[in-house]
């Protein structure tokens, strides 16, 4: 399976089982689209360490 189809592949999985209705994946505090390419926010589901401690409350006043 190449990187494209392994994309497409993600993208049918994360639909089939509910996860996103379109394919994408957002980031839990601020919405913005993520990228599939980093291991990162598809770990954490934010698109960097800020969106997610404020989704997790860690960060107050930000
Ligand atoms: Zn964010």
């Amino acid at each position: 399976m190449n990187k494209r189809q392994k994309k497409k592949f993600i993208k049918k999985w994360l639909i089939k089982e509910g996860h996103s209705i379109d394919g994408c994946l957002y980031c839990v505090d601020c919405g913005n689209k993520l990228d599939f390419n980093s291991k990162w926010q598809m770990a954490y589901q934010a698109c960097d360490s800020t969106c997610y401690g404020k989704a997790v409350g860690v960060y107050y006043g930000y």
